[in-house]
């Protein structure tokens, strides 16, 4: 069999959207398992609409989900001249015309149609014209066939059948010379060697016309699999409405690229009950036919489960850069305190966002440590200054500063001076963090060191003093 070649066809007007993600992510799963190639090409024909930065945001968005491409970014507003050479080849053997009727007269015609209860289609006035109108400006039209049926066994679909005479002629290039998208698509997917298309199912009605071209052009039509729409939670297409659609405002909420293509992919496609997949096992495992034929509803929470899945997984390093940009928008400088992956492998069981992380890593980082005005009421008892006094000197003796030992020490200091775990944990919490809630304190305690932990102790001890 020949190579498989795919492709993800985005138009820049706009971000990377989770629908169009996971279009693009099915096409690059199917391409690396079955060892073909994955083309990106931008549709960027309407030149109003399409914008650079909206490629930029594409790109980023693909990079970031970690897809990359085998050939490309194409793009056609590069290719116009290969257009123009296959509207004139289409108008010399006869199967395109060019249409004169003003935009006006087709409107007016539209009406008619529409006031009569009859489906409005291009009435083929032009169709029969002999020879050229000079001077006249015109579109280009193609020569439907106006019998017959045009049918295409959808891979996820299966067959679906259109009647020709439901098509009208389509205009393939506008009077200002510019083609149009069901045209230049077919003509870039022929060109470029596409064998399967797989793309959104807002396109299955414009399937029958590309191959209808395709056929007109003689080029091999390649196999089409039309994927579900994703839906919000009311059961309508999935817009901002509901939410983030841009996948970038994904990663800016915290979320891993990891549990984004986890969790798209599963979105309309499964193995089993299986939930968690890394991308080596999509790519072993992924098959087009089992992408299911009802369109998948986005589930906030799931995605919340599996990045949480993911964060508490991750590798404490990996997930420690990830987190610096995020750290900077809380004004934390993590090269300014302890090492970062060992603050991370303290937070990530319980953090579901990356957001979540960075504001339980800022504390480590703030040298003077905000104290909860609700914990410190609670807390800080008359008792307290004499027994941080005596626990920190107690820590000063301690070698070996890891959580096993301080942990040791603090319950040989509870029964040493007759108190319960729940009188000194606490208000040491709250000296090294600030608050009640904080990952466990001998952990906190080994991360921040002997030096920092005393400093911040003695520090707690003195605003106590303070208060009286
Ligand atoms: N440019 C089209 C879109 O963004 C995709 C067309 C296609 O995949 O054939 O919807």
């Amino acid at each position: 069999m020949s190579e498989i070649r795919l492709r993800f066809a985005p138009s820049p007007t706009g971000y990377l959207h989770v629908g169009g993600a996971r279009t693009a992510l099915f096409n690059w799963l199917l391409a690396k398992k079955e060892h073909g190639r994955f083309i990106l090409r931008i549709e960027d024909t309407d030149v109003a609409r399409s914008t650079q930065e909206s490629v930029d945001a594409i790109l980023e968005g693909m990079r970031w989900l970690g897809l990359d491409w085998d050939e490309g970014p194409y793009y056609q507003s590069e290719r116009f001249p290969i257009y123009k050479e296959s509207v004139a080849k289409l108008l010399a053997e006869g199967k395109a015309y060019r249409c004169y009727c003003s935009a006006e007269e087709l409107e007016k015609k539209r009406e008619e149609a529409l006031a009569e209860g009859r489906k409005p289609k291009y009435d083929g006035t032009c169709r029969k014209l002999q020879g050229e109108l000079p001077g006249k400006p015109y579109a280009v039209r193609f020569k439907s066939p106006q019998e017959g049926v045009t049918a295409f066994d959808d891979l996820i679909k299966g067959t679906i059948t259109f009647n020709n005479e439901e098509l009208d002629d389509l205009i393939i290039q506008r009077s200002d010379g510019t083609p149009i998208y069901n045209f230049v698509v077919v003509i870039d997917d022929a060109t470029m060697g596409i064998t399967t298309v797989i793309r959104g199912d807002d396109h299955v009605n414009n399937t029958p016309r590309q191959i209808q071209l395709y056929e007109a052009l003689g080029y091999p039509v390649p196999r089409f699999a039309h994927v579900p729409m994703i839906l919000g939670a009311d059961k309508a297409r999935l817009s901002k409405r509901h939410g983030a659609t841009s996948v970038m405002a994904y990663r800016d909420m915290g979320f891993l690229p990891e549990a984004m293509v986890n969790y798209l992919v599963r979105l309309g496609w499964s193995h089993g009950d299986q939930e968690i997949f890394s991308m080596a096992e999509l790519v072993e495992k992924f098959t087009i036919e089992a992408v299911g034929r009802s369109a998948g509803v986005f589930n906030t929470d799931k995605l919340l489960w599996l990045n949480h899945h993911y964060i508490m997984n991750g590798d404490p390093q990996r997930l420690a850069e990830l987190l610096v940009p995020f750290l900077k928008e809380r004004d934390v400088d993590p090269a300014k305190g302890p090492s970062l992956p060992a603050v991370v492998k303290t937070l990530q069981e319980r953090a579901k966002t990356m957001l979540e992380l960075a504001d339980g890593a800022v504390f480590y980082y703030r040298p003077e440590v905000v104290y909860d005005a609700e914990a410190t009421a609670k807390f800080f008892k008359p008792e307290l200054p004499s027994l941080y006094q005596a626990l920190l000197a107690k820590l000063e003796m301690l070698a070996d500063f890891s959580h096993q030992p301080i942990e040791t020490l603090f319950k040989e200091f509870c029964t040493e001076q007759g108190i319960k775990m729940g009188q000194i944990g606490p208000p040491v919490r709250i000296a090294l963090c600030g608050g009640t809630v904080s990952p466990s304190i001998y952990e906190v305690m080994e991360v921040l060191g002997k030096e920092e932990t005393r400093r911040r102790i003695a520090r707690a001890l003195e605003f106590v003093k303070a208060q009286g």
